[in-house]
Formats: structure tokens, C-alpha cells, sequence
């Protein structure tokens, strides 16, 4: 039971730091935080990706590239072309890998890029992504009811990618539509319990910089419910 806590405790955690920070913060800008908090969520956001920390400025650039193309040949993660779920997951990291050597190689400062040179040196090492494979395990190995369950390691080892995958898989290939965009993107879930607002893809790709992903009254984006409640403790503006 504790190592299904566990597990439900860093999907939804890594989840937010995704959709709040990656996603809707350093890519959309949809939202304005101090510097001293984005900080705080820079540094939340890699303890809890961990051995699969994804750099935001890296997932910004792509983001962004993947809605100025969404599902053409230039789109850096559209599932269109794909049925293996694999060669899908490899042509993504290698895209992942080309934006981080973007960021490193240039020039590009823009300060509408999250950066932190340390953490993001750090989190891309092995030192680092082992130490918390380490942790991860030591936690099944002290609370695992039977060895089974560590089958389920490797979802904390590749937390932030399954996180995309889901998104840029279903989300554009699964499910119903509110409006016939140019791209194919899909709202996966009637309410997106899973991914905190990320599967109404649709909805986002018809507007992108709207912070509320739902449309539909039966449709709950979580994500949006906790930006509307930072918004009420003044953390975000
Ligand atoms: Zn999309
Ligand atoms: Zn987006």
C-alpha cells in the first residue's frame, strides 16, 4: 500500500511541476512569478522529475516549436507518422536531446527562459540521475510487499517522459474533438484526472495561452484549479 502511495505521490507531484512549471510557465508564459519563486519551482521541479529531470528552457523551445508546427514534418513530437510507441519515444529524446544542445551551444539568454546553469549541469549528470534511482529503489526495497512491485521502478526512473509521452501520444491521436483544428490534436479523457488538464489537447492547441484548458462544462482542468488557487495566495501572478 505504501509503495502504491508512493507511486500516486510522484506521478501527481512530477505531473504538476510539468504542467505548471514546463508547461505552462516556462513555455506559455501564461503566468508571472518573482524571480525568487521561479527559483523555488525550478529547483521542485528537478527534485521531483529526479532521474528524469527534463531542462526547462530545453522543454520551452520545444514546446513552443511543437505548437508553431503542430503535427508537420517540423513538429518535434508528433505521433502522426508513428504506430511503434518505441521509434515515437526515441525520435522525441533525440529532438529533447538536439534542444539542449541548443541551449548550451548559444547565445540564447532570453531572459523568457528559465535558467539555472547549476541545476541544470547537475540534474543532466549520472551521478545524479543514479542517486536517484538509489533512492527510488531503497524505497521499494524497505516497503515493497512482494518483489513484484518493483516492476513498477521503472515509472519513477522515466517519470517526466511517460508524462510527455502520454500527452503527445494520446493527445494527438486519441479522442474527441471541440474544434476542427489544422493539426490533429485530441481531448483524450472527458475529465482528465490523470494528466491534470494536459490530455484536453485540442482545447490548448485552439488556444494556446488560455490558462484554463477546459471548454466543455463537464470538462475539469486541476491544473488551472491550483494556478486559480496560487493566484489566491499571491504566488503567481
Ligand atoms: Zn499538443
Ligand atoms: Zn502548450
Amino acid at each position: 500500500m505504501l509503495i502504491l502511495l508512493f507511486l500516486i505521490f510522484h506521478w501527481y507531484i512530477s505531473l504538476f511541476f510539468q504542467t505548471f512549471f514546463l508547461h505552462r510557465y516556462a513555455s506559455h508564459r501564461m503566468f508571472k512569478m518573482n524571480k525568487f519563486t521561479e527559483k523555488i519551482c525550478f529547483f521542485l521541479t528537478f527534485i521531483s522529475q529526479g532521474t528524469s529531470f527534463l531542462n526547462p528552457a530545453a522543454y520551452a523551445l520545444m514546446h513552443r516549436d511543437h505548437h508553431k508546427y503542430s503535427d508537420t514534418v517540423d513538429d518535434p513530437h508528433s505521433p502522426q507518422s508513428f504506430t511503434s510507441k518505441i521509434k515515437f519515444n526515441l525520435k522525441t529524446f533525440n529532438e529533447y536531446r538536439k534542444y539542449i544542445n541548443k541551449i548550451n551551444a548559444s547565445d540564447i539568454k532570453s531572459s523568457d527562459l528559465p535558467r539555472w546553469e547549476l541545476i541544470e549541469k547537475l540534474s543532466d549528470s549520472w551521478i545524479t540521475r543514479i542517486s536517484f534511482a538509489i533512492i527510488y529503489t531503497s524505497v521499494y526495497i524497505i516497503y515493497s510487499p512482494s518483489f513484484w512491485y518493483f516492476l513498477l521502478l521503472p515509472i519513477h526512473f522515466f517519470m517526466g517522459p511517460i508524462h510527455g509521452f502520454i500527452v503527445n501520444w494520446y493527445g494527438h491521436k486519441v479522442g474527441y474533438r471541440n474544434f476542427n483544428l489544422s493539426d490533429n490534436s485530441r481531448n483524450t479523457l472527458f475529465i482528465d484526472f490523470l494528466m491534470l488538464g494536459e490530455l484536453y489537447q485540442n482545447n490548448h492547441h485552439k488556444s494556446p495561452n488560455n490558462p484554463d484548458f477546459s471548454i466543455k462544462w463537464f470538462e475539469v482542468d486541476f491544473g488551472y484549479l491550483i494556478l486559480f488557487f496560487l493566484k489566491k495566495l499571491r504566488i503567481i501572478k
